[in-house]
């Protein structure tokens, strides 16, 4: 291009000046040729440029058009070798200087020298060249020659995709939230700050994508930010190696934490390791894009639907503008609610609310984790990067709070609740938690915490039942008219024991009732058991609300107790693995038309509706 430039200039000189016409055509192109050189080598007229290109991954669709058009406008291009081979075929510059891996800053100083001389220069990394890459080194060389912007040679760093983004988009999503890049090479900066960069990184719960992780030499560094990052995280966390991301040797290894090293890592893999949050989903891994702060008790993956996730409730751990605080999201409910001007008086008082042990279970409240403020936790990560010595008994990942959410009752068949499990509820509750009283006859309770299996363990231990909420099996028992008619209690718990909980694409009722009365209405649940003279009836499929609400339809009568819980088991095993997500259990008993041996009946009784007298 420039030199295409110059050829334009000198032409018109031609033109212009008569007395070249009396050259031969031998002579005129040589004397061309000479200026264009003299221009372009000499820096008569211009000063010269270097690009400093990354040029991403590694293949041909993933290089940026400003990094082609950089290098194809450059006649000089330097890089390490193995990367010159990369873009070889793009180029068609007269100098193409490969050197070798070390060879960086004198490479850098090349660079410079060539551009002062009027050369457009392209300087070649990997990925970004901003990234570990050469752009640091040439304005490090330029900087040491007094260079500005001003009066020196023209620079422009030209961006690439890094490995950190190349790898991700290989692995699934991993890099959703906070990450940053280590390098584990101690070539040019000392061990003890990488070590120090490791533990803060693993600490505050960084995604970490390790670059330079192993070489031929360097086998240690690899093992030792392993056994510092399971101090912080655990074993299963999981983790990617990427090795020569869109290249030609690609390879792409799903692992954890504990099982890293049993797999090949080298100078081209990039380790990219989760955070606490982080899934594998279908051979991929996926780090969510924010915690997700929710723990259903049994739930394996602990998610918020979107619309539950918008509200403010879900989000309690956000730091308030105006005062520099951190307060849980009820506290800021409470104070928006407190007065007209939120953002001014309410908050502190709020934010200084303290819950008081409670009497009844001192110690074991007490045993809930304190909660660490913002503050501390960076007064933590400052030391961990700081020269100072480390006291590494407050060196804990800080535990995430999430919205425990679950349903309390106290029994199957017992609905009487002691004013000293009240009391034991509503301290675990606190200020923070809510208390609703449902349809069901339990309380559903939602509580910000960073322990939830300590407060399963406290209400357990005061004899309350503790389930879990959302698209799983409930049992809904009578009172048996307050232990006249107990015969059956066994049976309910024994349901509740083998089936309550479970997981299932939509949540799912079933009412148990101790005699033919059925006063507690276990014929509008989706699956009905009465117990009657010594045995059981069964009903599945009522649809127990809406316009076209209706019964159950009764399918057995009659069923010894041995046949009781098979039977349900096969049942709900039907509807869990055919059912669509999302999908009702008479819905789907009315689309799949069996379910066990029962065949759909049609119970809703379709009355027709008399026209209204006054119809418009
Ligand atoms: N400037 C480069 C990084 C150079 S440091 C960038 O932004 O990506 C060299 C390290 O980068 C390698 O050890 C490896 O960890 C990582 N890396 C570079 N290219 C890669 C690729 N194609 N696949 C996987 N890792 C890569």
């Amino acid at each position: 291009m420039r030199t295409q430039i110059w050829q334009v200039v000198v032409d018109s000189i031609f033109f212009k000046c008569d007395f070249l016409y009396k050259f031969s055509d031998t002579q005129t192109s040589f004397v061309k040729e000479v200026w264009v050189s003299f221009f372009l080598e000499g820096n008569v007229l211009s000063k010269g440029k270097i690009f400093v290109v990354g040029f991403g991954p590694g293949d041909r669709e993933h290089i940026t058009k400003r990094a082609v058009d950089a290098l194809q406008q450059s006649n000089h291009i330097m890089g390490y070798k193995t990367y010159v081979d990369l873009i070889r075929h793009l180029v068609t510059a007269q100098t193409i200087v490969s050197t070798g891996m070390t060879e960086e800053v004198s490479r850098a100083q090349d660079a410079v020298k060539q551009a002062e001389a009027g050369n457009i220069v392209a300087v070649i990394s990997s990925g970004d060249a901003g990234v570990y890459g050469m752009a640091g080194l040439v304005y490090e060389v330029l900087i040491e020659k007094g260079w500005t912007e001003a009066t020196g040679i023209e620079v422009e760093v030209v961006p690439g995709i890094s490995a950190i983004n190349s790898c991700a988009s290989l692995l699934g999503a991993p890099v959703m939230h906070d990450s940053c890049t280590i390098s584990l090479s101690d070539h040019l900066t000392p061990w003890t700050v990488i070590e120090k960069r490791i533990e803060a990184a693993a600490m505050a719960d960084f995604v970490i994508a390790f670059y330079n992780p192993k070489s031929g030499r360097r086998t240690r560094q690899i093992a030792e930010a392993q056994r510092i990052l399971l101090k912080y995280r655990s074993p299963d966390t999981p983790v990617g190696l990427v090795k020569s991301a869109y290249r030609e040797s690609q390879n792409i290894v799903l692992t954890n934490l504990a099982e890293m090293l049993d797999h090949d890592i080298g100078m081209l893999t990039t380790v990219v390791v989760g955070n606490s949050s982080t899934f594998f989903y279908d051979n991929k891994i996926i780090t969510p894009r924010g915690y997700q702060r929710k723990y259903t008790l049994g739930d394996e993956k602990q998610v918020w639907k979107p619309h539950q996730r918008l509200k403010k409730e879900a989000e309690p751990w956000a730091l308030d503008q105006e005062t520099g605080e951190a307060q849980s999201g009820y506290e800021k409910i409470e104070a928006i609610k407190a007065g007209p001007n939120p953002k001014i008086e309410p908050l502190k008082e709020v934010s200084v609310t303290t819950v008081e042990p409670v009497p009844v279970v001192p110690t074991k409240l007490q045993q809930l984790p304190e909660k660490k403020s913002a503050l501390e936790m960076a007064r933590m990560a400052l030391a961990c990067i700081s020269n100072e010595p480390v006291k590494t008994d407050f060196l804990v990942q800080q535990a995430i709070e999430s919205i425990f959410e679950f349903a309390v009752s106290p029994g199957v068949a017992n609905k009487i609740i002691t004013p000293q499990q009240m009391k034991v509820l509503a301290d675990v509750v606190g200020e923070n938690g809510t208390l609703e009283y449902t349809p069901d006859h339990r309380f559903h309770v939602k509580i910000p915490t960073e322990a939830p299996e300590k407060i399963v363990e406290i209400l357990r231990e005061t004899g309350l039942y503790v389930l879990p909420m959302g698209d799983v099996l409930n049992i809904k028992a009578c009172d048996f008219c307050y232990g006249e008619k107990a015969e059956s209690i066994p049976y309910a718990e024994e349901i509740m024991d083998t089936l309550g909980g479970l997981k299932l694409p939509k949540e799912l009722h079933v009412g148990f009732n101790g005699c033919g009365m059925a006063c507690y209405r276990a014929v509008f649940d989706d699956i009905g058991i009465v117990y009657r003279k010594k045995k059981f009836d069964l009903f599945i499929g009522a649809k127990p609300v809406g316009r076209t609400a209706h019964a159950a339809q009764p399918v057995a009568e009659g069923l010894e107790p041995d046949e009781l819980i098979p039977l349900l088991t096969k049942i709900v095993e039907e509807y869990k693995e055919h059912a669509h997500p999302n999908e009702r259990f008479f819905k789907y008993f009315k689309r799949v038309k069996k379910i066990a041996h029962f065949t759909y009946q049609d119970m809703s009784c379709k009355i027709k509706v008399e026209e209204a007298p006054c119809g418009d």
